[in-house]
């Protein structure tokens, strides 16, 4: 292929490759552990010669009671990972985002050949106002990404941090909360009718829907009516229109219960590894959280937890500041358990050696 035939910024990036691991306890893609059947009678709905209804209007009618807001303040995306590209195109660069954060921020930038701002953290992972407002000053980012909690330091951000950084962009303010129902931080969604540049990102995919891809950007309705222009016509099916209507409507209490399941489970993990000593355990409001390894290379213990059956994401030396970081997904019971005993059994080996 002559290297021509391809723009320059599309040769410098790389596919997005995920692991596919056939292992007892996965625990490395931030996913629920709990999944719902699928009804006959919602997959009897399905019209497989029609297109999907293009404005998702009853999905959307139904997610505006639950998120208090109305449907016209609603815009869906085959995932939040495709409104992060109808943001970024509505836009345009610089766009500004915290570092260590959410990858895609920065890949679609840069698939879009816009310019990228990334702000490093802080140490204890939290944003560092005073950078990103001097940013804000000398380079007039025209969207920031703030991933509140964020993937991956797990984290979410000082309310008032965020409210000072809205205040000061004249750009578009994305607050992504995908990881936000299992923060007990408050939501920005009551927050959007007081600013005219902020919009929350929120997606289904934690929650238990990750194979549907469903994700919404929520927002001022003339923010919305700007940005949906760009979306694409029948960008969510109708399987997933169908299904997710189904159970959003029947399974309310159990949404919730696994929520507070989760967020149970990993209270318990996060103690139980902390009584190890042997890790540093970074706080979580997400459904996943960092922990580093103090006697041996994150590296090292990740691969003997692969091996032993147990996928945690590892960051190696790809992000400096997370050199060495293990990522664990909170699983279900038994995988919780089975992580820790696997754990358990690793340190026992290296005490012994
Ligand atoms: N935002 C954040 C912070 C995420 O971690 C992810 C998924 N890893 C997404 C957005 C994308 O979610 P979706 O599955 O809706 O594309």
């Amino acid at each position: 292929m002559p290297e021509s035939l391809i723009k320059q910024n599309v040769l410098n990036l790389s596919a997005y490759k995920v692991n596919d691991f056939q292992c007892k306890a996965k625990l490395d893609a931030n996913e629920s552990p709990f999944g719902f059947d699928i009804s006959p009678e919602a997959l009897n709905l399905v019209k497989t010669n029609k297109y999907p209804d293009p404005e998702a209007r009853e999905l959307r009618a139904i997610l505006s009671k639950m998120w208090c807001v109305s449907p016209e303040n609603i815009l869906h995306g085959n995932g939040s990972d495709e409104l992060i590209y109808y943001c970024i195109m509505a836009t345009g660069g610089p766009v500004l985002y915290p570092t260590p954060t959410f990858v895609m921020y920065g890949i679609i930038a840069e698939s879009l050949s816009e310019a990228t701002l990334p702000i490093a953290l802080n140490e204890d992972f939290e944003l560092d106002t005073d950078a990103i407002i001097r940013a804000i000053h000398e380079k007039n980012p025209r969207i920031l990404f703030i991933s509140s909690p964020n993937n991956p330091t797990g984290n979410a951000f000082a309310v008032e941090n965020i409210h000072r950084i809205i205040k000061e962009s004249k750009g578009l303010v994305v607050v992504d909360e995908a990881y936000q129902p299992f923060s007990e931080k408050p939501s920005f969604v009551p927050f959007i009718g007081d600013y005219d540049n902020l919009v929350v990102m929120k997606t289904l995919s934690k929650i238990g829907f990750a194979a549907l891809r469903l994700g919404f950007v929520i927002g001022r309705e003339d923010i919305i009516s700007e940005i949906n222009k760009l979306r694409l016509p029948y960008n969510v099916n109708s399987l997933s229109q169908t299904i997710a209507i189904d159970l959003l409507t029947k399974k309310q209490n159990e949404l919730s219960k696994n929520i507070q399941t989760i967020i149970s489970e990993r209270i318990r993990l996060m103690e139980r590894l902390n009584e190890f000593n042997a890790f540093r355990v970074y706080p979580s409001d997400s459904n996943f959280f960092l922990i580093k390894p103090l006697h041996m290379k994150g590296v090292d213990l990740y691969g003997k937890l692969l091996e032993m059956g147990v996928a945690v994401k590892s960051f190696g030396a790809v992000v400096q500041t997370l050199n060495d970081c293990l990522r664990v997904t909170v699983g279900t019971q038994e995988e919780n358990t089975f992580f820790l005993n696997c754990i358990e059994n690793i340190l026992n080996t290296e005490r012994t050696t």
